[in-house]
């Protein structure tokens, strides 16, 4: 088992990224597993998925569920994301969904991923926890003149299917309810999802899921997986192990290849960096026009995503570099750094109190998949959410849970979801596969840009 797709500096399970989440949030203990056990379900992957599936199958159904995690609970992209509560979860456009799956099941999908961002309202009110909510909606913004078209069609087409307001903002317009800066060209607000402590969220599922009597082991790998009949039985690094009569896989940008052939090489990890800066004053802010607690990401296919957090710090996010060693990772975020100060002059050179770093998971499918294997339908699955998990992942662990309790005629899954992706041809070269994809995205980006310069 455990092909790993990077460096092994990103597969420390023995401690915790040392995340702005990390650093306010406070972790309950969390046992290891060291003894045999028997469950209804078997959970591998404590996060979000891995958690609210876990949730849902004790709460709405009384089936119960053990949970295992290589690390500690949100040990993965869970407790180190940026806390946007944000739709699409998937990187196919709306054209090219309707293209594939059709315009209602299409619909279907999205009525889906908003039902994720109300989840993430009301589950820490239904189980008294506070996630830190701030912010209304989201705002995309146009970081050159050329990706304000792009942005306002795409606000069309997602009223349109959805119904979800959407409104156009000029230059002027977007400084009054979000920021200036050098590379602000107006943008879009859209009217659903907001921002939150990631971990809080995490923490607050995990809380629940105990409450309701789901056990919960830390520092367990699953490292074997055997049969006995129809009883799967997940053997941990220290050879305790859970019996089940069903699994679910709720690694996401983790799944290591050789878990279950089924899964083997299908997901495409990738590396997402955040910046937290030290807190910035009220005359810091009024020198970038800053005026909102709402993220915000711009228009380049290699995004960046930015809020301001409740003590006022920025939280700065960038794709990785495609090696994953430490030294790669000190060059990008410090290129991350030299970019923060071009598009807000003022703050060049900021001091950054935090920086982290962690997976996402991305498919030949571009967008997620929820179901069981074909051959071995006693074995679930819920991953894929490219980079737009903090909505999507709980959603999909109550889907998940859903389908094992009423079976998948009562419970129907979106046929976006449905089945797994294509596998990815060569495993070994993934990381070549993602080089490429940043040089093609990057090079499409810039070519839009001087178009766009030749054209005025
Ligand atoms: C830096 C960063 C920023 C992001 N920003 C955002 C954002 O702002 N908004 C948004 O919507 N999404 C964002 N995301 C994506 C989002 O965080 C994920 O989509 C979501 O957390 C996935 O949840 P998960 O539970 O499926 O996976 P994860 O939280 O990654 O959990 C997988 C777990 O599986 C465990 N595991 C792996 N192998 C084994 C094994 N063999 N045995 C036991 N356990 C195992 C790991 O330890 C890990 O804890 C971001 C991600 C990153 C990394």
């Amino acid at each position: 088992m455990t092909e790993r797709v990077f460096d092994a500096s990103l597969y420390r399970y023995d401690r915790v990224e040392p995340s702005y989440w990390e650093a306010t949030a406070e972790r309950p203990t969390v046992p290891s597993l060291v003894q045999d056990e028997a469950a209804d379900v078997a959970v591998i992957g404590g996060g979000y998925t891995g958690l609210s599936t876990a949730l849902h199958l004790a709460r709405d159904h009384g089936i119960e569920a053990v949970v295992l995690d290589a690390g500690v609970p949100a040990w993965g992209a869970s407790g180190r994301n940026g806390g946007l509560v944000c739709i699409p979860p998937a990187k196919a456009s709306i054209p090219e969904m309707v293209r594939r799956w059709g315009r209602d099941e299409t619909a279907a999908f999205y009525r889906w991923a908003i039902a994720g961002c109300d989840l993430a309202r009301t589950l820490p009110a239904d189980e008294g926890f506070d996630v830190c909510a701030q912010g209304d909606g989201n705002l995309e913004v146009a970081d050159h003149p050329s990706r304000l078209a792009g942005l306002v069609e795409e606000a069309g087409h997602l009223t349109a299917l959805t119904g979800v307001p959407t409104r156009i903002l000029d230059r002027a317009a977007f400084a009054e309810v979000g920021h200036g800066g050098t590379e602000q060209f107006g943008g879009v607000h859209v009217g659903v999802g907001f921002a939150l402590h990631p971990m809080a969220y995490a923490l607050g599922l995990l809380g629940a899921a105990r409450r309701r009597g789901v056990r919960v082991y830390a520092h367990s790998p699953v490292v074997r997986w055997d049969r006995d009949g129809s009883d799967h039985r997940l053997v941990a690094a220290n050879g305790a192990s859970v019996r089940a009569r069903r699994v679910v896989v709720a690694a996401n940008g983790w799944t290591p290849d050789g878990l279950h052939r089924g899964l083997d090489a299908r997901v495409l990890p990738a590396i997402s960096n955040i910046l937290v800066t030290r807190p910035l004053g009220d005359a810091e802010l009024a020198a970038e026009s800053w005026n909102t607690e709402t993220a915000i990401v711009n228009a380049r296919t290699l995004l960046f995503y930015y809020r301001l957090l409740p003590d006022r710090r920025l939280l700065f996010g960038a794709r990785g570099d495609t090696a994953g060693t430490t030294a790669a990772a000190d060059r990008m975020q410090a290129w991350m750094h030299r970019r923060l100060g071009e598009l807000f002059p003022s703050w060049a050179g900021i001091e950054v109190d935090y920086r982290w770093r962690g997976l996402v998971a991305m498919t030949r499918k571009r967008a997620p998949s929820i179901g069981a294997v074909n051959d071995d339908p006693s074995v679930h699955y819920a991953f894929g959410y490219h980079a737009a998990g903090v909505a999507a992942a709980p959603m999909a662990g109550k889907t998940v849970a859903d389908a094992i309790a009423l079976g998948s005629a009562a419970a129907p899954v979106p046929a976006v979801l449905r089945g797994l992706p294509a596998r990815f041809p060569m495993a070994a070269m993934r990381r070549l596969a993602l080089a490429g994809a940043y040089l093609w995205y990057g090079t499409r980006d810039r070519l839009q840009e001087l178009r766009h310069t030749g054209a005025d």
